[in-house]
């Protein structure tokens, strides 16, 4: 590892070569992060997450690599929840401008390799969402199906199966989530009655926002896979 430029003769290089520390920690999604040292009389140290999700600190020039690793480690759960936001605000984005692109004929729709990867990413996802909230609904559950179709975004079976839809992948964090607490909920009530509401707004208060999200979205989801 070359330091040499590690006192900023030349930013870019100090920069580059401050990347090698992070090396030896990786964030929660894997990756590591960007040092850049100021040159000012900076005394603070600083996050920030790029649109790509890469995490950058603005550290002071002398301060220890030991000092800014704890520091990015301290703040993991911030990184994490800020690439979310992020993420969740880039799918809002995307998909406002896809019911404008359709009826100008240059829909952006999803090739087959990109709707494969969004049924593995489901696969991998969904199943850790269902088994974070089924214990706060109070309720066990069979299979977990994940599917491409139009007609619904998740559905419960009478034996407690589940199945979603891998077009939920497209959609911001909250949104999965609603769907899973809903269908999880089905396990208690299956209907819509009063009390089945009660339970899905227990366990996510948030409801009303995500399902909002997904009524407003919904169809340019379903666009974006061909289905509409
Ligand atoms: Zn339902």
């Amino acid at each position: 590892m070359i330091l040499t430029d590690i006192h900023g003769k030349s930013p870019a290089l100090s920069c580059r070569d401050a990347i090698p520390t992070s090396n030896s920690f990786k964030t929660s999604n894997g990756d590591g992060y960007r040092v850049i040292r100021s040159r000012k009389r900076r005394k603070t140290i600083s996050l920030e997450v790029k649109d790509d999700g890469q995490v950058v600190v603005h550290a002071p020039e002398r301060m220890p690599d030991d000092l800014i690793r704890q520091f990015v480690y301290e703040k993991r759960d911030w990184i994490a929840k800020t690439r979310i936001k992020i993420a969740d605000r880039q799918k809002t984005e995307e998909l406002e401008k896809t019911q404008e692109r359709k009826s100008d004929g240059e829909a952006a729709y999803l090739t087959p390799e990109e709707l494969q990867q969004l049924y593995r990413e489901a696969a991998r996802v969904i199943p850790g969402r269902v088994a974070y909230y089924a214990p706060k609904v109070g309720v066990t559950y069979g299979r977990i199906t994940i599917r491409c179709q139009k007609s619904r975004w998740g559905s419960c079976s009478a034996k407690g199966n589940l199945n979603f839809n891998c077009l939920l992948m497209l959609a911001p964090m909250n949104v999965i989530d609603s769907v899973v607490v809903h269908e999880l909920c089905h396990r208690k009530e299956m209907n819509h009655s009063k009390r089945f509401w009660q339970e899905v707004r227990r366990v996510y208060p948030d409801y009303d926002a995500a399902h909002g999200w997904l009524k407003e979205h919904g169809e340019s989801l379903l666009i974006r896979a061909k289905l509409r």
